[in-house]
């Protein structure tokens, strides 16, 4: 016999969590999470996990991040210590014709209420004296950071566990139908759950689980290379575009893109060009020995940004897809929870939704 659920959620990376862990603070629904792998077996687990927001645009986009980002603090007092630290973040140009660029960013992001600073080379120096001097200048905010992912996403899963969410983990979804008002999940492992909504949180996958329902969901996949020092002597404090150092002292370079679908192999002319960004950047690393490097695959939404929301032909299923869905998972979480809960969300996301497809391709994409 089926499993009945009210919501379940597919995917358990720092999305599906997130919104698992908000929706069960309430503890009004029987909510299971099910996963193909382990909570960070997706992108979650090879991410830089910058909770980034100055250089968003454009400037609606960087207040969503900003409303995350300030959300975090709360959250760690609910969850636990996920290392947040709102390091201040640099964002560096060698090319004093960027500039202008920076100054206009400045004028837009104020508009919205994120403060950012567009420096000149000694300010830069003054902040952080291991950038390269042959840097002209640097956009800097107060308000970016990073976090660990792997403990952010552990603690919204040990919180949610705590609410009585129920977690399925290697367990793939190979099929979705809606039956009678009400979701068929078939998975590979725990036969059929019966679930009265659907949230897709698959991550680079979720185009997959889209197929599932007939719709086409516009995501590309795009492959970003990590290299990671040895653990190093405290080197510099900002989350620097491009690169951070954690906790532990090692230094997590690089933001490379490369559409080559779901391939997570890593490649020696990535690693050779970011190790060579490294150094333009902190001529101090050349000294470093690279111990790992890493890849993962963002899931990009076609034209840059989150869709979020009830998919307006199919009532009752979610989506829940995004790039930076660190710096975003306690926003996303939160509006998502105020949507299935009480129906409304605190902020529109009418931007979000996976319509503004349709209506750009007048129908095309989806069906
Ligand atoms: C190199 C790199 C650097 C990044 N840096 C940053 C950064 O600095 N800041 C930031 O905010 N973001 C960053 N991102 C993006 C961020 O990591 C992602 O947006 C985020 O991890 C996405 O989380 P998710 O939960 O949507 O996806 P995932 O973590 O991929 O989770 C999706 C889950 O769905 C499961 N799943 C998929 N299909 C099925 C199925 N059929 N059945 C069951 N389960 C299924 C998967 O197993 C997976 O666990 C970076 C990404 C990369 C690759």
């Amino acid at each position: 016999m089926d499993k009945y659920v009210d919501i379940a959620i597919i995917g358990s990376g720092v999305v599906g969590s997130s919104i698992a862990y908000h929706l069960s603070e309430s503890r009004q629904k029987e909510i299971i999470v099910i996963d193909k792998g382990f909570p960070l077996s997706g992108t979650s687990g090879s991410t830089q996990a910058w909770v980034w927001v100055h250089n968003k645009s454009p400037s609606w986009y960087g207040e969503l991040s900003m409303y995350s980002a300030e959300l975090y603090p709360f959250l760690e007092k609910k969850i636990g210590d996920v290392e947040y630290k709102r390091t201040g973040g640099i964002a560096p140009f060698f090319d004093e014709e960027d500039r202008e660029k920076a100054l206009k960013l400045a004028e837009k992001q104020a508009e919205v209420g994120i403060k950012v600073e567009v420096l000149n080379r000694n300010q830069v120096l003054e902040k952080e004296p291991v950038l390269s001097s042959k840097i002209a200048g640097a956009t800097y905010s107060s308000i970016d950071g990073n976090v660990n992912p792997f403990r952010l996403v552990e603690l919204y899963i040990k919180a949610a566990k705590k609410n009585d969410v129920k977690f399925s983990f290697y367990n793939p979804v190979i099929d979705i139908k809606k039956e009678s008002g009400f979701f068929r999940i078939t998975t590979k492992n725990e036969g059929t759950y019966t679930a009265e909504k659907i949230i897709l949180a698959g991550g680079p996958w979720t185009k997959e689980l889209g197929s599932f329902l007939g719709i086409d969901i516009p995501v590309k996949q795009v492959r970003g290379q990590i290299l990671v020092t040895e653990p190093l002597a405290p080197l510099f404090r900002h989350t620097i575009a491009g690169m951070r150092q954690t906790d532990n002292g090692e230094v997590l370079i690089g933001y490379s893109k490369e559409e080559v679908g779901y391939d997570r192999r890593t490649t020696m002319e990535v690693i050779q060009d970011t190790a060579k960004m490294a150094v333009d950047y902190i001529p101090a690393l050349a000294n470093a020995n690279l111990v790992r490097s890493f890849s993962g695959v963002r899931v990009i939404p076609e034209d840059g940004f989150p869709i979020v929301g009830e998919i307006s032909n199919i009532k009752n299923a979610y989506l829940a897809v995004m790039h930076s869905g660190v710096t975003l998972s306690p926003l996303v979480g939160t509006l998502m929870a105020e949507l299935l809960l009480e129906g409304e969300t605190s902020i529109d996301l009418g931007r979000l939704s996976l319509d503004r497809f349709e209506k750009k391709s007048n129908g095309a994409v989806v069906q």
